[in-house]
């Protein structure tokens, strides 16, 4: 496994972003890239959502000898309600410690087999830009609106800054003995279910479902999991 160098302090103090396709991004966006799985092996395709390149300046996340991070989601799988947990072995090699069920029978949550693959940058958003995600006036300025177009109508694809904390997921192998035992995670990625700028390729996902990743300090788990705004 590999060994996590980011600190508390380098996810929480990174520059918010959004996510921009650009055809010399260094971080890939949807698509099918050759990822490895180990420990529970997925029952049925898993979507790769983003490769984090964490080179980046403006990546929240390092790992010592690791440079590409898959961001993957069952999107499949368990009805809408999915969730995977994971530690980075290697570029583009995961370690699956936890995965929703998947039932064959039941109606499919999505019907595109893979996100479409475009080159993506990380870019830091403007003070205006983030107040105005952090505000739910609907009387905007000229400016505003033409801003809120390019946040996707605020549902951009957001890296990095203080996303949010997230006191306890699955249960945190580096605290086996201890009463709280969940993992103490920051959310570090999410991705709204937007129908910006693709259009309706989540299927049965409507906007007010976020694909978010957090990351647990203590023992580098990966977390994914759905939040319904
Ligand atoms: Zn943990």
């Amino acid at each position: 496994m590999s060994t996590l160098l980011s600190s508390i302090e380098h996810i929480t103090r990174s520059r918010a972003c959004r996510i921009a396709f650009r055809r010399w991004g260094s971080h890939l966006f949807g698509g099918k890239p050759p990822i490895e799985y180990s420990g529970i092996k997925p029952p049925a395709p898993i979507h790769h959502i983003l490769t984090l390149d964490t080179y980046d300046r403006h990546s929240p996340i390092r790992f010592e000898d690791i440079r590409y991070v898959p961001l993957v989601f069952p999107l499949a799988y368990s009805m809408g309600g999915g969730a995977i947990s994971y530690q980075v072995v290697d570029d583009q090699k995961i370690k699956i410690s936890h995965l929703s069920k998947f039932r064959p029978e039941d109606p499919s949550y999505m019907l595109l087999d893979s996100l479409p693959e475009r080159r993506a940058s990380l870019i830091a958003l403007t003070y205006a830009e983030r107040r105005i995600l952090g505000s739910d006036i609907l009387d905007r300025s000229l400016l505003d609106r033409w801003r809120m177009r390019r946040l996707w109508n605020g549902e951009c694809f957001r890296v990095a800054g203080m996303l949010r904390y997230e006191p306890s997921l699955g249960s945190c192998p580096a605290k086996k003995d201890a009463e709280q035992n969940g993992c103490t995670a920051w959310r570090f990625a999410h991705f709204p279910a937007s129908k910006r700028p693709f259009g309706d390729i989540w299927h049965e996902y409507s906007s007010d479902v976020w694909f978010c990743f957090a990351l647990c300090f203590d023992c580098g788990t990966i977390h994914a999991f759905m939040d319904c705004t």
